[in-house]
């Protein structure tokens, strides 16, 4: 049994102390801010952009991730003349190129300006805006100004802010708390779940922990074993991509047979008026297993689920090109880009496999 000690606001900052025999530690992570940032209302954080801007007017994203993108796609809906601003070379990064190509097209054509390795240097409060000064990885440097600018830089964990030391529980330097695949911190009835145990900080990865500390609590034996953690930007065109990326391929050094569906032959895909989108599946080549996915278009955080469960069960490329997929729907796309692989697609012409 163990006691802490636990800080109530609504106590007028009191302490009380609490006792327990097992704590699983879920206190998640904050918006990375950047020092040089100052107060302002006009400067938001991606909490704070949940509180819809009423008139976003100029608004420049500071971060072209996936939160980031989300929220600009949110406010360009709601008429906001958006700017991004990102210091790698490539929006999303983490995703493979290819996937991001057809959201960049759209959103380059809809946006004020997509600036790419480019690091926000200095930002100040205005009185008619938000100046914020820019230098690209060629050292050009330039200013703006904005009516809003949103911070969505990553985030860190709270494992630093929790005084989870004061019970001998570990937390690295960066504020992760690890804990083994039972969730049990180095303390073993002390576990860590969610955005505080590690990457990626995905929702549905913290439930899934969650239950497994949960589960071994209670008593089962129960540990996270799940081979696979889908990834979803809901951008539009929809991002979604799972297990092995082609870029992770390359600098592993593993061999994969890439297929590709595109959707400009999909019927249901042109029923929607968008034909972007493509679905790529990644299969070993000695096993004929699949290794992971990635789709871009509408839905595709839907459909990714499929190529999920695929992999969790070493299903092989003909094991998904002959599952009988509805028609017409945009599921279809990922049969066929297994059939693809197997040399036994009727729905578009390709080039015969040497
Ligand atoms: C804008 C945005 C959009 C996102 N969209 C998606 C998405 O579409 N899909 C997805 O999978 N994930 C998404 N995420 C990520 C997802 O929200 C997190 O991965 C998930 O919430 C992590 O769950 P958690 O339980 O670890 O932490 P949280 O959900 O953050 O919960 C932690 C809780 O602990 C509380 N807390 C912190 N410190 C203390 C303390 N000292 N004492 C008491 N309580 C404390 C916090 O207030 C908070 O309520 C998004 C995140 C953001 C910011």
């Amino acid at each position: 049994m163990i006691e802490v000690t636990q800080a109530s606001s609504l106590q007028g900052g009191a302490s009380e102390r609490i006792r327990f025999e097992y704590c699983i530690i879920a206190a998640g992570s904050e918006p990375m801010r950047l020092p040089f940032i100052p107060q302002d209302p006009r400067i938001i954080d991606s909490t704070g952009a949940l509180e819809v801007l009423r008139e976003p007017g100029r608004l420049l994203v500071i971060g072209g991730g996936i939160i980031g993108l989300e929220m600009a796609c949110v406010y360009d809906a709601l008429g906001a003349k958006v700017s991004v601003v990102e210091l790698t070379a490539q929006l999303m990064p983490g995703c493979d190129p290819d996937l991001v190509r057809p959201l960049e097209k759209r959103i380059k054509a809809r946006y004020a300006e997509i600036l790419l390795n480019t690091q926000v240097t200095a930002v100040t409060a205005g009185k008619d805006g938000v100046q914020v000064s820019f230098a690209t990885s060629d050292g050009v440097k330039s200013s703006n100004s904005y009516d809003h600018v949103l911070v969505a830089v990553g985030r860190t964990p709270n494992g630093r802010t929790i005084g989870a030391e004061a019970a001998g529980v570990q937390v690295d330097q960066r504020g992760f708390i690890a804990s083994d695949q039972q969730m049990r911190t180095n303390v073993p009835h002390i576990f860590s779940i969610g955005d505080i145990r590690g990457q990626p900080m995905l929702a549905h990865k913290a439930s899934h922990e969650a239950k497994v500390a949960a589960e071994v609590v209670a008593g089962h034996k129960s540990a996270f074993d799940a081979r696979v953690i889908p990834s979803v930007a809901y951008t539009d065109p929809e991002v979604a991509w799972v297990g092995l990326t082609e870029a992770s391929a390359k600098t592993q050094n593993i061999s994969v047979e890439k297929a590709v569906f595109p959707w400009a032959a999909s019927g249901r895909s042109l029923s929607i008026g968008r034909d972007e989108g493509f679905t790529k599946l990644l299969f070993d080549p000695a096993t004929r297993r699949l290794l992971g996915a990635g789709i871009v278009g509408t839905n595709a955080g839907e459909l990714i689920a499929e190529t999920a469960l695929a992999i969790e069960l070493g299903a092989e490329g003909a094991d998904i090109g002959l599952t009988v997929h509805p028609h017409p729907t945009l599921s279809e796309t990922v049969a066929f880009a297994a059939e693809a692989f197997d040399g036994t697609l009727t729905d578009l012409y390709l080039p015969k496999k040497r």
